[in-house]
């Protein structure tokens, strides 16, 4: 029955979003990642660029002048949250800090108004298009496996999981409150609470820098939006028998019912209503983040993509599959930050992000969608320099470290420039997955985070847009096409 009447709605709204597409064509970019990976910095600083004319030789219809306006419009969305995108640009423009990162869904419509490159379609075409950019966290996307799993499945993979060696040390915790209570017995809220509070915490320790873990779903739990403290929110995994969840009231049947609502009232509705509605895709990956923790958080890496990845091509008997009635029909995987490492080792990176996402596009088979990769800044906080030392030319990076950051000894105060030399990535990415050597003793990268640039100004005091690398081409791929 849900089935069914999720159907015909999506169906209405595709219906709806077609019959205004005519007058107004549309084109819906969903904005996806993990936490951190640069998705708030990415739509600020695309927005940015096009509202201030910046220099993107790659994006065809800017390089060849053919935009004429372009402007903030209000939603199509009354429900979803507005990006706030003039406070994230004042943030990094004007107090050069980074902005508040995703917690929730968000949208922001831009319009861009352009002369097509060919006559004969200026002759048809309105030459206006609105991109409505849909932010959201890629956690969401990894509950969709949960879909097709009961609580006893979700429980046994979750405890599995939670219970490897390289966990040890984080599901401590979770393990030992999850080992005081017995699933059968009839359940109360403060101990419900606490499984959820120590699985949470669990789950977010997997996240921290030096772990970088990534497939740990549900992933509202770290993402709550404004469901946070609601029942559906508050479950934990339990090692629950047939028997136990047969007994009404037990922690056992309570957590069962509340995992069965989460997948309801959250999962579902979130495809239902944001994902199957969207045309293209950009998903961003921090791969850097992975590639310091060491191989254990780059083979999660790999995982998690895998698995967002397979919400792009669902099944067709699927759940999801069923809701797809439009595709979307273009998915840039862009590796993030990439002004972190000097331009000798750009493509390196670019190799990496490709190896991660290999085999999960070959085996999704994305016949009709064209997956792309990139590495690219959509800020870009450093320029590039190189220094002498004994006689070898090294390449480095030079920008203003955030206060507080550190390497080796030395802790940076937030004002003085200073140039690193950033690392180098290997030339076989293979390496980077190698168990040998699990520990991150060989750190390949110093990473530190910079501050935002200093826009330059122009004789007339007009403020440039910000600086980036590649974002042109993550444009031209994403865009290009319903702007020729
Ligand atoms: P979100 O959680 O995906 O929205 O991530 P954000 O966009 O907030 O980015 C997280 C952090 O990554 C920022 O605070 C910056 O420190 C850093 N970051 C993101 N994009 C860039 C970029 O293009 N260049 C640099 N240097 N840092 C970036």
């Amino acid at each position: 029955m849900t089935s069914l009447a999720d159907e015909a709605r999506i169906a209405l709204d595709n219906l709806t979003d077609r019959a205004t597409g005519i007058l107004h064509p549309t084109l819906r970019l969903g904005v996806a990642g993990l936490s951190r990976a640069g998705k708030t910095v990415f739509i600020t600083a695309l927005v940015h660029n096009l509202l201030h004319g910046g220099r993107l030789p790659l994006f065809a219809a800017q390089a060849g002048g053919r935009i004429t306006r372009t402007y903030l419009e209000e939603q199509p969305d009354d429900a979803v949250p507005r990006f706030q995108y003039e406070d994230h640009v004042r943030k990094m423009v004007e107090e050069r800090l980074w902005p508040a990162s995703t917690r929730a869904i968000s949208e922001l419509r831009l319009t861009i108004e352009f002369d097509s490159a060919s006559g004969w379609s200026r002759l048809f075409s309105a030459g206006r298009i609105s991109l409505d950019i849909v932010d959201y966290p890629g956690e969401w996307l990894l509950d969709l496996p949960l879909l097709d799993k009961d609580f006893a499945a979700f429980s046994a993979e979750a405890i599995e999981r939670a219970r490897l060696p390289a966990r040890a040390a984080i599901a401590g915790d979770f393990l030992a409150a999850l080992g005081s209570v017995d699933p059968a017995a009839p359940a109360d809220e403060p101990t419900s609470q606490r499984l959820a509070a120590t699985f949470t915490e669990y789950l977010r320790r997997g996240r921290e820098d030096t772990t970088a873990l990534s497939t740990l779903p549900p992933g509202r739990f770290l993402m709550p939006g404004d469901l946070e403290g609601s029942p559906a929110l508050t479950f934990a995994p339990l090692a629950a028998s047939k028997e136990a969840l047969a007994v009404k009231g037990s922690f056992a049947a309570v957590h069962a019912r509340r995992y069965e609502a989460y997948k309801s009232v959250v999962v579902k509705p979130f495809f239902r209503d944001h994902f199957a509605r969207l045309d293209r895709q950009i998903l961003l990956v921090d791969a850097m983040q992975a590639i310091n923790a060491g191989p254990e958080a780059v083979r999660d890496l790999e995982t998690a993509l895998a698995d967002i990845l397979t919400c792009f091509r669902p099944g067709r008997a699927s759940w999801l599959g069923s809701l797809l009635s439009r595709r979307i029909d273009r998915i840039l995987v862009a590796a993030t930050k990439a002004d972190h490492l000097h331009r000798e080792s750009h493509r390196k990176l670019e190799a990496i992000v490709r190896r991660l996402v290999d085999d999960a596009v070959r085996r999704a088979e994305f016949s009709g969608a064209d997956v792309d990769v990139v590495a690219m800044a959509a800020v870009r906080a450093t320029r590039e320099a190189s220094v002498e030392d004994k006689g070898e030319r090294l390449p480095v990076i030079v920008g203003t470290p955030m206060a507080g950051e550190r390497i080796g000894g030395e802790t940076f105060d937030g004002i003085a420039e200073t140039a690193i030399f950033p690392g180098d990535l290997p030339d076989d990415p293979g390496e980077l997955f190698k168990r040998s050597g699990e520990a991150n003793d060989a750190v390949p990268i110093n990473f530190v985070r910079f501050r935002p640039p200093r826009l330059e100004r122009t004789a007339e005091g007009l403020t440039l847009s910000l600086p980036h690398i590649r974002l042109d081409r993550a444009m031209q791929f994403l865009i290009g096409d319903r702007l020729a």
